[in-house]
């Protein structure tokens, strides 16, 4: 981790001319912002996709063409998806794509709320079902995310 933090800091002085905010400054689309980010050693997919929407959704960044974000591939999102059945397979493209089809106009959109059905009812062990917000539309296929634990 402190090689990463090392690493990111000369990248902002190399790149963004020492100042970070220069990285999503200048209006860009999501798909460019979230490339820029995931550009940093120890940012993937999942860091750089949730960036962007934290950029935009909480701090009020500008961020264009919001139907080119994307969910992040998170544990809980995969669980989440697995179970209400979303997604065929737990494969990162395959989950992007649903939530593309899902979601069209800003597919990252869904990152936050099924992150949180992840990790306030849709537990690893036992799903807390009878209170989830899905309830009524998920079909609770538990044991499809069988595989999905925490490392
Ligand atoms: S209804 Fe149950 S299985 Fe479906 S998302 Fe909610 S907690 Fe998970």
């Amino acid at each position: 981790m402190p090689g990463w933090i090392v690493r990111a800091a000369q990248r902002v002085i190399d790149r963004y001319d020492g100042d970070a905010s220069t990285i999503w400054s200048d209006n860009p689309s999501a798909d460019a912002l979230q490339k820029r980010l995931d550009d940093f050693v120890g940012i993937a997919q999942k860091k750089a996709a949730m960036a962007v929407e934290i950029l935009e959704r909480d701090l009020g960044v500008p961020v264009r063409n919001l139907e080119r974000s994307d969910i992040a591939y998170d544990i809980h999102i995969r669980r989440v998806f697995l179970r209400a059945r979303l997604a065929d397979r737990d494969d990162r493209d395959v989950m992007i794509a649903a939530a593309r089809r899902l979601h069209h106009e800003r597919p990252g959109a869904l990152d936050l709320p099924t992150w949180l059905i992840g990790r306030g009812w849709c537990h690893p062990g036992v799903p807390d079902c009878a209170t989830c917000p899905l309830s009524h539309v998920c079909p609770k296929e538990v044991e499809r995310a069988a595989h999905v634990i925490s490392t």
